[in-house]
């Protein structure tokens, strides 16, 4: 059944993802020579180029949404207001709806990321014991933001707890509301071989169904 996903192919009716990495995660894990006088203007520089990836995507793909992956914005390292610059000049280039994902603890971003120019904010919930109490305590923030919620830990090559993940699902869904919230692992699945990963995102597709 594992193969049906590989070599490009998409399953009927599911619609895709887009997805690409954010230009202040791309500034920050590149070695910036002098051409630049400070990495905010690579980072709005780069977004400024990426917008034409993302429209691409946006035109060839059609895809339900575009996720720009952005963990950087996590660490303390990235000046927000320029970060925040940059991604407004990627969402304001399309229609589709825009994903923002920042995995990393985030008791000290999150009151900055809500301020973002995106419909859903990513983050981590199951391998991370701080940002559950983070979004409950600033849920409020959101306003129309969705919380992408990620309920599988990817930091470990097991499959996880059913109930672990039932639980914590139904904590979400108390802090932000069924509607407000969709599903996801925390982050992406390189840690997981390709049948535990499988078997992660099964885990996953039963919970949602249980939960629809
Ligand atoms: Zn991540």
């Amino acid at each position: 059944m594992i193969d049906d996903y590989f070599n490009g192919n998409v399953p009927e009716k599911k619609g895709i993802k887009g997805i690409i990495t954010g230009p202040s995660t791309i500034v920050f894990s590149s070695r910036i020579s002098h051409f630049y006088r400070s990495k905010n203007d690579a980072i709005l520089d780069l977004a400024n180029s990426l917008k034409y990836e993302v429209m691409a995507i946006e035109e060839k793909v059609n895809p339900k949404y575009i996720q720009i992956d952005e963990p950087f914005l996590s660490t303390g390292l990235v000046d927000f207001k320029t970060a925040r610059e940059a991604i407004s000049i990627i969402s304001e280039s399309v229609d589709v709806p825009i994903s923002m994902h920042v995995c990393g603890t985030l008791d000290s971003s999150f009151k900055e990321l809500v301020k973002f120019d995106v419909d859903i904010l990513d983050c981590e919930f199951a391998g991370n014991d701080v940002n559950l109490n983070v979004l409950r305590e600033n849920a409020g923030l959101l306003k129309n933001k969705k919380i992408g919620f990620g309920c599988i830990d990817t930091s470990v090559n097991e499959v996880d707890s059913y109930d672990d993940v039932q639980n914590l699902i139904r904590e979400g869904i108390a802090i932000v509301g069924s509607k407000n919230i969709i599903i996801d692992p925390d982050c992406g699945l390189r840690r997981a071989s390709p049948d535990v990963a499988f078997e992660k995102l099964q885990l996953i597709s039963k919970a949602v169904k249980e939960f629809s």
